[in-house]
């Protein structure tokens, strides 16, 4: 059995591809015949081109226009003139139509990679992946081609590009598991907006499997069972069966707002964590964005992203919908930044993170400022949240920090939104017992559960050895939540939960028992609870909570639950 990191959630049972870029070697370095040498050359570019603009068709079918944009650079850069008079004048001169493609491009790649900018850098992946097209060609080795996939097929490759998806048959790929990448890596993004289940991560994958291995993908318990036995196979397909049955239930909530069964609206928002995954809003059904992880931009990059690479990105976002809750940078604990001189500390959870590590990299946290305030010109509902906040004095200077940012703006006659809704994550527990004064600073609040479990334990959130403390059903914690929601209303401050407690039914019940305004979530659990929620009034939902925050343990509080969902027939 192998294992990985869960990119996009589901079960599959299907027989293994390897997908394997295969090392292109130049066999033949010269040309006797430069007529003919060219001839070759020519074709190989016209096929080239024939199958990117297949690719760029299929693309448009099955996704849209910005993920087929990428086939129609590509077969730009095929058609490029000046590699091709280059490559031209090397067959001239009798060097063979396979070294002068390569010698010439690997020019154009190695330039682009020096490039400073980011955006000439991403151009050098472009041009690899045309090189390796044409010259498979050149070679009369062509690319591998997953449209002759005719049965149920999970994908194992060391990491998939935008062109290798393109080409995939979904009508038969169930599954897809890489050896590199991360939650936000393309395959993962790919994965969530096809809704096929995927695990990434995986050491060493490929060489664990054979083509045409039967394989158990169980991307609900993050397991890879390989050769499965028949009591295996044969859970696997009633599962997979079960999760098409309720897969299809669930569609029919796809397009309406959440509401209790006495129609009390609560609205449930995504967590995303780049603005690629605006790809699956639709299609599960979010109602707004109530966590944007900005940190992800930063991290995904060797190096600091500028204002216009960020005002880029986050319009990319405002645009998908409406509202946002834009959450700046918050970086260190887990989430560090290889080109950030930091000092090493021996408790980084407790140290400088998120609002206290921008409070000291002050350009890093205006340029962010700048770029959301500029970014968000025509959105008249700029949401921006600040992460860790524990204290007053550090929302005060938070704040204080976005007004001289516009006064600056202002002064350069640049054009910016003057109209923010500020909000702060509740996570620290000193936050959460003193939210009746922070609300009466901010328009809402987030509470970030996950952050304030370990905080108010006092057990670190990657620590398997203390688990047993990290317990979102404790009465303690919900007492806490329940205290924060009371003064967020006392005090008319929006609240809402992003932590994972939001994705999750049985907390969500709870949540919304207690009056939270909102949930933000994995956009893959929105249609789920919005379903649990259809089917509950909110009177029902109040005294269950009442219950719950008399419970003495987490395990009363479970048992509580239990009957209650029983009650409703969940
Ligand atoms: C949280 O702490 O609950 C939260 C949503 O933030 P993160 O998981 O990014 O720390
Ligand atoms: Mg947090």
């Amino acid at each position: 059995m192998l294992t990985g990191k869960t990119a996009s959630k589901g079960r599959a049972l299907g027989k293994v591809f390897k997908f394997e870029k295969k090392e292109l070697h130049i066999k033949k370095e010269t040309c006797e015949d430069p007529k003919q040498c060219l001839k070759a050359f020519k074709d190989a570019l016209a096929k080239s081109s024939e199958e990117l603009r297949a690719l760029r068709d299929r693309t448009l079918e099955k996704l849209d226009e910005d993920h087929a944009d990428i086939f129609e650079a590509h077969i730009e850069m095929v058609n490029d003139v000046e590699i091709r008079n280059q490559v031209i004048a090397m067959i001239e001169d009798k060097k063979s139509a396979q070294l002068a493609y390569k010698t010439v491009t690997d020019q154009f790649i190695e330039i682009f990679e020096g490039m400073e900018d980011e955006y000439f850098q991403a151009r050098a992946a472009d041009v690899k992946d045309i090189q390796h097209r044409v010259l498979s060609h050149l070679l009369g080795e062509p690319i591998k081609d997953m449209s002759m996939v005719d049965t149920d097929t999970i994908v194992f490759a060391t990491d998939l590009t935008p062109s290798d998806t393109a080409n995939f048959d979904f009508s038969h790929i169930k599954g897809f598991v890489t050896e590199t990448g991360g939650m936000t890596s393309h395959t993962a993004i790919m994965a969530r907006a096809y809704n096929i289940p995927a695990i990434v991560g995986v050491k060493n994958a490929l060489n664990q499997v054979e083509d045409d291995m039967l394989v158990y993908l169980d991307a609900t318990d993050n397991k890879i069972h390989l050769d499965p036995d028949d009591a295996t196979i044969e859970k696997a397909q009633t599962a997979i069966k079960a999760d098409e049955r309720h897969l299809e239930i669930l569609k029919e909530y796809q397009h309406i707002k959440t509401k209790t069964k006495d129609g009390v609206h609560i609205p449930l928002f995504a967590n995303i964590g780049s603005d690629r995954e605006t790809d699956v809003l639709d299609e599960n059904g979010a109602e707004g964005i109530g966590l944007f992880r900005t940190e992800f931009l930063f991290m995904d990059s060797d190096k600091m992203p500028s204002e216009t690479e960020q005002i880029e990105s986050y319009k990319k976002v405002f645009s998908a919908i409406q509202p946002v809750i834009v959450r700046t940078l918050d970086i260190g604990g887990d989430k560090a930044l290889p080109y950030l001189d930091q000092d090493k500390e021996d408790n980084p959870f407790l140290g400088k993170r998120a609002i206290r590590l921008c409070f000291e990299e002050i350009e890093m946290f205006k340029t962010q400022i700048r770029a959301l305030l500029k970014a968000a010109t025509d959105q008249n509902d700029l949401r921006i949240m600040f992460p860790m906040v524990a204290t007053r004095d550090e929302l005060i200077r938070a704040k204080n920090i976005v007004s001289e940012v516009m006064d600056a703006l202002a002064e350069q006659n640049e054009t910016y939104q003057k109209t923010v809704h500020f909000g702060i994550m509740i996570e620290i527990p000193a936050a959460a017992l003193n939210a009746e004064q922070l609300g009466r600073e901010v328009d809402f609040f987030s509470i970030g559960t996950n952050d304030l479990i370990q905080y108010l334990f006092a057990a670190d959130r990657m620590n398997s050895a203390v688990s047993y403390l990290y317990e979102p059903f404790d009465p303690t914690l919900l007492r806490l939540i329940d205290t924060t929601i009371k003064a967020a209303k006392a005090t008319d401050t929006e609240i809402g939960v992003c932590g994972e407690m939001a994705s999750n039914l049985d907390t969500a019940l709870i949540l919304v028992g207690l009056d939270i305004d909102e949930l933000s979530m994995n956009p893959s659990s929105i249609l789920e609870i919005r379903r649990a929620l259809s089917k509950i009034p909110m009177d029902a939902l109040k005294t269950f909570a009442e219950d719950v925050l008399e419970q003495p343990d987490a395990h009363a509080v479970k048992a509580c639950i239990k009957r209650f969902k029983e009650s409703f027939d969940m």
